[in-house]
């Protein structure tokens, strides 16, 4: 998967309006209840309690639906849905209370005397600055807070310069204050993308790599599939399905070792069909393979015991490995898979030994010493088979 680099403008935009809200909407509202509040206990002399109030009572009203607009478009995430809307629902919100701060001021100017209109003057471009920390994530709502606010006071004390002794410088200095502000926020605004970007490209790489990593995961997982299915192929024989020699010879090491340990007995007896040579010139070698086939499933069914393994040892030979099983045991399982292979009846018109196909069988069991290896235990079972062939085939010879 490839994902983009940098930050596409409309996610860049969600992000904005979305911080902005989450974390200026109480800020907003608590800033603005604090101005009320010094406002109502600074001018009700003047201007009377009852006006205040409900001039108080109007403006917590407009905090509260803004309050309440940023809730909803937070909840329904209007700022990806119709970012566009509540960009221009967002800045006239904020205009309309800063406007009210101006009207305030240019209303009260005359109403009060001058350093009380000071005062209120100081309290408006202190809720200005104030709200620069939250708002400047979006450059243009804090821009129409300030210039909705300060602009008509800073324009009506400059055209008015003759009405009060201070106007002029006044209103010269709140437009400076403005350009201040400006700059500011310019700065702060770019600080405050760059952490929004920076932020993105973060997430971006950490699901890249978890992305990297599911697909490692998987593919780890196709390479345990095809390593288990290469020792398969090396281990298993093809047409019965049974372990082969060197998987016989490496479970052979291994019972000797553990049987050295335990101190148990260890059998295994080698197999061999009785004039199979003949069974292939007589009834073909598809039908000898078949045999074959037939001959794994008995011997399998035969050794059910937990550790007991039945591999293909040679063409026709087949080896038992018997672990804990004593004389009498393994003895007993011979003659099992004797009477299993005559109980099948598998015509063998050219056998000299019966009618029937029939196996001979050498079987060892050995109590293990530090000396014995894989190979000798083989040839002794070869020896006692080949002693069963001697005797007739269709036996049973123990070493
Ligand atoms: P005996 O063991 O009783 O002395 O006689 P035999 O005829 O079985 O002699 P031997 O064990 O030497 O013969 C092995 C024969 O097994 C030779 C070969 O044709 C046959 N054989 C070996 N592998 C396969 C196989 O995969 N499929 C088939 N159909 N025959 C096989
Ligand atoms: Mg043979
Ligand atoms: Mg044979």
């Amino acid at each position: 998967m490839v994902y983009q680099r940098s930050m596409p403008p409309e996610e860049m935009v969600a992000a904005q309006l979305e911080l902005l809200m989450q974390n200026g909407r109480m800020v907003m509202v608590v800033t603005h209840m604090v101005g009320v509040a010094a406002m109502v206990m600074i001018f009700w002399p003047f201007v009377g309690l009852r006006g205040m109030l409900l001039w108080a009572a109007g403006f917590l009203i407009l905090l509260l639906i803004r309050s309440l607009h940023m809730s909803n478009a937070l909840a329904e995430r209007r700022f990806r849905s119709a970012p566009r809307r509540l960009y221009r629902q967002l800045l006239i919100g904020t205009m309309l209370t800063g406007s009210i701060w101006a009207a305030v001021y240019i209303y009260a100017a005359d109403k009060v005397p001058v350093s009380m209109q000071y005062v209120l003057l100081l309290l408006i471009i202190c809720l200005a600055t104030f709200t620069i920390g939250f708002s400047v994530i979006v450059r243009e709502y804090f821009l129409a807070y300030v210039f909705s606010s300060l602009w008509p006071v800073a324009w009506w004390s400059t055209v008015h310069y003759w009405q009060q002794p201070h106007n002029l410088v006044i209103g010269l200095s709140l437009l400076a204050f403005c350009a201040v502000l400006l700059a500011v926020c310019n700065q702060m605004h770019q600080s405050f993308r760059d952490m929004i970007a920076l932020n993105w490209e973060r997430e971006q790489t950490s699901r890249e790599l978890g992305d990297m990593t599911g697909s490692l995961r998987v593919r780890n997982h196709q390479l345990q599939q095809a390593r288990q299915k290469l020792s398969d192929l090396a281990n298993v024989d093809e047409l019965t399905g049974l372990g082969n020699r060197r998987l016989a010879n490496r479970v052979l090491g291994e019972e000797i070792s553990r049987a050295r340990r335990a101190g148990t007995p260890l059998s295994v007896i080698l197999l061999d069909v009785d004039y199979f040579k003949h069974y292939n010139d007589t009834y073909g070698h598809p039908a000898g393979d078949a045999v074959l086939k037939t001959l794994a499933g008995l011997m399998e069914g035969a050794c059910s015991r937990a550790g007991e393994v039945v591999a293909r040892y040679g063409g026709e030979e087949f080896l038992l490995i018997l672990p804990g099983a004593d004389v009498g045991s393994a003895h007993r399982t011979a003659a099992r898979l004797r009477d299993r292979v005559r109980a099948a009846r598998i015509a063998h018109a050219t056998s000299e030994a019966a009618d029937h196909l029939t196996v001979s069988q050498g079987v060892v069991t050995a109590l293990v010493d530090s000396q014995l290896e894989p190979q000798d235990l083989v040839r002794r079972a070869d020896a006692a088979l080949y002693r069963a062939k001697a005797r007739g085939r269709d036996a049973i010879e123990t070493d």
